[in-house]
């Protein structure tokens, strides 16, 4: 049992194909930019079995062709560990392709297990350096460090995701940290893609009660991310 936030039945972004997006509740870090902070409490779920997730993907699967499937994505997936492990070999069973949507910091005991099982993990990279890591999420590097040791152990795709903010991530420098700091699973990952910071999800810290802590930051320049992405896809090459 997990806690299920919401589902997306036709999603397009978070891994190959067309895919049934299930975003679980529940998240241990508080990233300055979380569009969606309502399902970083466990408050706003509902519960949700194995038996579930399987059976709307079931019914979705007509639709899973050109490598579509299920993205475990949240909040948090890794913090509800055994039941992510659970639900990727439940619908392995089906012969439904699994993405796991991940900042890598979750329960450690299932880490070498989803890393080995997913076929594709979707890594948040939220910063390459810890003091910068710990000033975005509230947290710290170790757990994502473990899970990259994991996934390095394994011959899983792994997609790099990174939310540039201006003036925070958006130099080149910037593209040369976060390219090294991943040179450790290299040989895992396809491709980079910088995600440029938006605000869409600033109205919904008033709903909540929180506050917004970067209120005066504007939108990234989308060419801009744009550019930097294909910098780092080249610099990845290159390693
Ligand atoms: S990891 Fe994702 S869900 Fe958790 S706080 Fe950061 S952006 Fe929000």
């Amino acid at each position: 049992m997990a806690k299920l936030h919401s589902i997306e039945t036709m999603g397009l972004v978070d891994g190959p194909g067309i895919r049934t997006v299930f975003f679980l509740s529940g998240c241990p870090l508080r990233c300055v930019f979380c569009h969606n902070p309502d399902t970083q409490s466990l408050d706003y779920g509902r519960d949700v079995t194995v038996e579930e997730i399987v059976k709307r993907a079931l019914r979705m699967k007509p639709y899973f062709k050109n490598g579509g499937g299920v993205t475990l994505s949240g909040g948090e997936p890794l913090a509800s560990g055994a039941f992510v492990l659970e639900t990727i070999r439940a619908l392995h069973k089906e012969a439904i392709h699994v993405a796991v949507d991940t900042s890598g910091v979750g329960d450690e005991k299932y880490y070498d297990d989803i890393a080995r099982e997913a076929d594709l993990i979707l890594l948040d990279i939220k910063h390459y350096d810890p003091y910068f890591f710990y000033e975005i999420t509230k947290n710290y590097q170790d757990k994502l460090i473990k899970f990259m040791e994991s996934i390095k152990k394994t011959d899983t795709r792994v997609w790099i995701r990174h939310v540039m903010m201006p003036f925070v991530t958006d130099t080149k420098e910037d593209m040369d940290g976060l390219v090294d700091f991943i040179r450790p699973i290299k040989a895992n990952i396809d491709k980079i893609e910088i995600l440029p910071y938006h605000k869409l999800g600033v109205c919904k810290y008033a709903d909540l009660g929180k506050p917004y802590r970067i209120k005066n930051m504007e939108a990234m320049d989308k060419d801009k991310a744009k550019n930097f992405e294909i910098y780092a896809n080249n610099m990845l090459k290159s390693l």
